[in-house]
């Protein structure tokens, strides 16, 4: 997004002096397209939730908040800043967002494309986060009767306009095994003690959204040298393909504020996550070569779609029918970090 960076350097009164006259020089319908082009869409946009108690029924649900300001980088973030430099942006980010809606909180204005833009509800974000309950109606009863239970129709009453919705995955949250994870397993559940997020726990959660179309892992590399070596490897090669490659392969690319977000080939075999050993002067071969946490990842999301489908059969008002069920995709998604990169 070096786009994005140079236009705030040209607004800045620090700043280069001819450089900021030689843009506001431009036609202003040549400046619009400039700013058109900086607003790299689709956007992703973080949430935030909290654990909302109704002791009266003895239920629980989530509220979902912004991100502070400071620590935010959605596409909506992005957008309000972008507006408020001149004019021409300000025209810009209006014929971007005609389609707008707003995010599912209250009192804050704030623009998405809910037909392209992705949702994260980011829960690893607040410091002191409260215990949640679980999510699955299964889970509730087998863990405790006499527990709170979640309350489904408060969120779907809240989230019905949000098609693509994702979650982040990160080397150092708590394993689905602990009390301190938002998706945990039932005690008695091992199979995947150390994953991060319960399949059938995060499928309680998506019920809740009646219009969904896709549903995202994002993969945060870590600090780890080796993880971000393998990380990188991946995103140089998905740049590597030409714009129309990627289009052919069905690849997406979402953007926040700062970074592309970019999708992971969901083939083992892909030729992107592979790389070439060189043996001596005339041998090499190929191995595979893939971001960490890559193959846990695809077994969250691949069990999830499948409890998904199951869950279907369980038809009430709010749920979704068999056949809309299935035509939600389940994707994973590299954080990236290219700051400089041309795109
Ligand atoms: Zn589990």
């Amino acid at each position: 997004m070096a786009g994005q960076s140079k236009i705030i350097a040209n607004n800045d009164a620090d700043a280069s002096h001819t450089q900021g006259t030689t843009f506001r020089n431009l036609a202003p319908e040549l400046q619009q397209m400039i700013f058109t082009e900086a607003l790299c869409k689709p956007h992703v946009h973080f949430v935030t939730a909290q654990r909302r108690d109704d002791k009266t029924h003895n239920k629980w649900t989530i509220t979902i908040l912004p991100v502070s300001k400071g620590h935010d980088r959605s596409g909506y973030r992005w957008l309000q800043t972008l507006s408020t430099i001149s004019h021409a942006s300000s025209r810009a980010v209006r014929l971007a967002t005609l389609e707008k809606d707003c995010l599912p909180f209250p009192g804050l204005r704030n623009h998405m494309d809910t037909s392209t833009d992705l949702v994260c509800i980011d829960f690893n974000r607040p410091k002191h986060k409260p215990e949640y309950g679980h999510w699955n109606a299964k889970n509730q009863i087998r863990a405790s009767p006499s527990h709170p239970s979640f309350n489904p129709e408060a969120v779907a009453s809240k989230v019905g306009k949000v098609h693509k919705l994702a979650f982040t995955y990160h080397p150092r949250h708590a394993s689905c095994s602990t009390r301190r994870n938002v998706f945990r397993c039932l005690p008695q559940k091992s199979k995947h003690r150390d994953w991060k997020i319960c399949p059938e726990e995060l499928v309680g959660l998506l019920d809740c959204f009646q219009n969904l179309e896709a549903v995202y892992i994002i993969l945060l590399p870590g600090q780890k040298k080796e993880a971000k070596m393998r990380a990188n490897h991946y995103t140089k090669n998905f740049f590597a393909l030409s714009a129309a490659e990627r289009e052919a392969c069905g690849f997406e690319i979402f953007h926040d504020s700062k970074c592309p977000y970019i999708e992971v080939d969901s083939d083992p075999n892909s030729k992107l996550l592979t790389r070439t050993v060189h043996l001596g002067p005339n041998s090499q071969h190929e191995e595979a070569y893939k971001p960490e946490l890559l193959d846990e990842i695809f077994e969250i999301l691949h069990d999830a779609r499948k409890q998904y489908l199951e869950q279907a059969s369980h038809t009430r008002g709010r749920h979704m029918s068999l056949e809309k069920r299935s035509r939600v995709s389940f994707k994973v998604l590299l954080h990236t970090n290219r700051k400089n990169a041309d795109i």
